[in-house]
């Protein structure tokens, strides 16, 4: 059976090696008898699991001792709210940079709990690029940040600069693409089903500052403190979905980690925008400066081409390339496990489109 060129936005394509293991880890899993998704999330098969996947994490990404690694269900946006809630006390107030449609739920959130308010906003230029400076609110106790815009294709090359401010990030759609100052984050969250497995885990990296304001006593399932206490198993957690994350963060230790990473997001990246920048036949809708490596979002001369050559590509065996509602034209989201060949078919398609209709 021959894959397709997958380029959804997520769930997303995963590495092959990744499917094949989790497919025979299914009926029988490491000799225990048990499938995979039959063993007990208390058992010392799956604790091993756990373990790994967090050990793998952290030195991954250089995650600093003192911080704490969860591994929890309901979405990068159910942290918009964990992180209002936990890292909030009433009265108190968070600054937001608004990027794009996740920023502003995130920020919805904090409004309807607390008080937020947009230290920046692109809405204007319909969010295709990113704040050069942000002017902070002395009163804020944080800033919140999205590291990658997934759906109008803006990506921060470096964390804001906000001198003491503690950042909070949404990394949902580039996490481990490339190194990450962990250090100079009070707290990380990102959904799993981009570069880090299946939709149903998100993990959260907690530095000492978010445990401090977490005040504890709340609704468990939404408590950072009581959460952290007990492992992120103060219920059943995604026992599947760990293991899978496990496994993709093996896969990217293997192949070379975060450098190697860096080096192939670069690559495919690079040669999607040279692409784009050969021809006036396409537009990018990012500015340059501010293009992402894990979503490239751009358009053909016509809202009527952009179809037809979302059908030809599909035909042809190139999918999920239909840019977002909010944003129309195209979207290649080529995240970590996408390979680099899937990126040339793309590019030699948009040649061949473009030779017809151009
Ligand atoms: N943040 C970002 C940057 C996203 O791309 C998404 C999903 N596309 C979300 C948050 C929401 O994630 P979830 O569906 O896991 O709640």
């Amino acid at each position: 059976m021959s894959r397709a060129h997958n380029f959804s936005a997520g769930p997303a394509v995963l590495p092959l090696s990744v499917v094949e293991q989790l497919s025979a880890a299914l009926p029988n899993f490491q000799d225990t008898g048990l499938g995979l998704m039959e063993l007990s999330h208390r058992s010392p098969t799956f604790d091993a699991v756990h373990r790994s996947a967090e050990e793998r994490l952290r030195r991954i990404l250089g995650i600093p001792s003192d911080y704490r690694v969860l591994f929890l269900q309901g979405g990068a946006s159910l942290q918009f709210h964990m992180t209002a809630l936990n890292l909030l006390s009433e009265g108190e107030s968070a600054d937001f940079i608004v990027t794009g449609t996740w920023a502003k739920k995130g920020l919805d959130e904090v409004q309807r709990m607390r008080s937020g308010r947009a230290a920046w906003d692109g809405k204007d230029t319909h969010y295709d690029r990113l704040p050069t400076s942000v002017q902070t609110d002395p009163q804020a106790q944080y800033l919140h940040y999205t590291t990658n815009n997934t759906i109008y294709g803006t990506q921060f090359k470096t964390p804001p600069n906000v001198g003491e401010l503690p950042l909070v990030a949404d990394m949902s759609s580039d996490i481990c693409s490339r190194p990450i100052d962990v250090a100079a984050h009070g707290l990380i969250y990102a959904g799993a089903q981009k570069n880090l497995g299946p939709s149903g885990v998100t993990a959260v990296i907690l530095s000492p500052w978010a445990l401090e304001k977490s005040p504890g006593g709340l609704t468990p399932m939404l408590d950072y403190t009581l959460q952290v206490e007990k492992r992120g198993l103060f219920n059943t957690p995604n026992t599947f979905g760990i293991y899978a994350l496990e496994r993709v963060l093996a896969w990217i230790e293997e192949v070379g980690g975060l450098a190697h990473m860096t080096q192939r997001n670069q690559a495919k990246a690079g040669a999607l925008y040279a692409e784009i920048d050969r021809s006036d036949f396409w537009s990018g809708h990012a500015v340059r400066d501010a293009r992402s490596e894990m979503n490239v979002t751009f358009r053909t001369p016509t809202p009527d081409l952009d179809t037809r050559f979302v059908q030809e590509a599909d035909a042809a065996g190139l999918k999920g390339l239909k840019g977002h509602r909010s944003v129309g034209g195209l979207r290649a989201s080529i995240y970590n496990a996408c390979p680099p060949s899937s990126v040339d078919a793309l590019v030699s398609f948009m040649q061949d489109f473009e030779a017809t209709h151009g």
